[in-house]
């Protein structure tokens, strides 16, 4: 008798999530779980703003993947899947066939297609991208100048932590609406922006950039000089998501039922940043969704109705360096300071220690 496989296609929040939460409980004896990742260990990716300023180390930042005889795990660059004939491609390697399938391979930059994006500028959506940003802002000339274009959490983040790695730098935010952080409520906006002016943080609004050309930036007619620019202006679910012609939202993201199931392929979960879900991204949001795929699992291999409750989130933190931050609890209660930072570090705490 072969075994049943259930494969998980990423190791971040809410693959690793449906894994250790299976793990946790019995699995039927003729199943197996196989786990695809590019990298050996979960990164977390929540951090790696600070990874790429050069505030910690990159050993931080990882999580070892459990070591259990019923997990086996395969390194390699997911390529595609075929949901007819139930295969999961591997670059250089042989298709890998699954019984059931959870796809949690996250997102990657969005470009919006402007030209010489993705050609002049370093990114934060991988950690081995993260790496080379680390490179460039940190091998940046003193008082160089260092462009983060787009002003939501990650740009916001990844600012402030630069700031703390280099006072010298000349360090700019270039936001296409009238503020950053503009999805936010206005108070969280002026506090975040009073930072920022308080710690020689230029914000700009209402940018357009039309084009990308080595140190130039063109805002249309404008051209702006930079020494390194790094992209947070956009995001996208995962090419191999991409190139699935399947229902999505109107960001690309995989259209799911009330199971997290393909509506058309029940034997696929969605999970994450690939995940059309009634929320924006988050690793709070993957690893919610997560436990909620592990039950469902677990229902249908006990041949039982799954019973679900409804996902509630706390809400979204964010970090000013180490020493302040900010949050964001239900549509409106914002917290400022020290608060909202020692919460965050709480939580990356948490995560780091498999308590989340
Ligand atoms: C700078 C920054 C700050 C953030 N801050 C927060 C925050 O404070 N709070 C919060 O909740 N969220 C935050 N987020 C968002 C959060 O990181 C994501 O929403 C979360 O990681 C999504 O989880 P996931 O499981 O969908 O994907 P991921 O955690 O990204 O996991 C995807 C996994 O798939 C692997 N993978 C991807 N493609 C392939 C492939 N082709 N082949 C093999 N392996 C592959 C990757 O290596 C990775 O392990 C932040 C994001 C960034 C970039």
């Amino acid at each position: 008798m072969g075994m049943k496989k259930l494969v998980i296609l990423g190791g971040g929040y809410g693959g690793l999530t449906v894994a250790k939460t299976l793990l946790d409980k019995d699995l039927p004896a003729d199943t197996v779980i196989i786990m695809i990742d590019r990298m050996p260990y979960q990164g977390l990716k929540t951090e790696y703003y600070a990874l790429a300023a050069g505030t910690v180390a990159d050993i931080e930042l990882r999580v070892q993947f459990p070591v259990d005889p019923r997990l086996i795990l395969k390194y390699g660059e997911v390529t595609g899947i075929d949901p007819e004939r139930k295969l999961v491609e591997i670059a250089g390697d042989d298709p890998v066939s699954y019984d059931w399938l959870v796809i949690a391979l996250g997102c990657v930059d969005k470009y919006h297609n402007i030209p010489g994006a993705q050609e002049y500028s370093s990114s934060i959506q991988t950690m081995s991208s993260s790496r080379q940003t680390f490179l460039n802002v940190n091998n940046c000339i003193p008082y160089g100048q260092v462009t983060i274009v787009g002003g939501g959490l990650s740009g916001v983040e990844m600012a402030a932590e630069l700031r703390e790695s280099r006072p010298d730098l000349n360090i700019r935010i270039l936001d296409r609406g009238a503020s950053v952080l503009s999805p936010f409520p206005e108070k969280l906006q002026r506090y975040v922006r009073d930072w920022m002016q308080e710690h020689d943080i230029e914000l700009r609004s209402h940018i357009c950039l039309t084009r990308l050309e080595g140190n130039i930036l063109h805002n249309q007619q404008e051209e702006i000089q930079t020494d390194v620019t790094v992209w947070t202006a956009g995001i996208q679910p995962s090419p191999v998501v991409q190139a699935l012609n399947l229902p999505k939202d109107n960001v690309g993201r995989l259209v799911i039922n009330e199971y997290h199931q393909l509506p058309d392929y029940t034997d696929i979960y969605v999970v994450g940043d690939c995940a059309a879900l009634p929320f924006s991204p988050s690793g709070q949001a993957a690893e919610a969704q997560g436990k909620q795929v592990a039950e469902v699992l677990t229902a249908v291999w006990k041949n039982e109705p799954p019973r679900l409750g409804k996902i509630k989130l706390k809400g979204v933190l964010g970090a000013l360096g180490k020493k302040s931050g900010f949050g964001l609890m239900g549509k409106r209660t914002v917290i400022m300071g020290m608060v909202p930072r020692a919460l965050k570090s709480g939580v990356l705490w948490m995560s780091k220690h498999h308590l989340g």
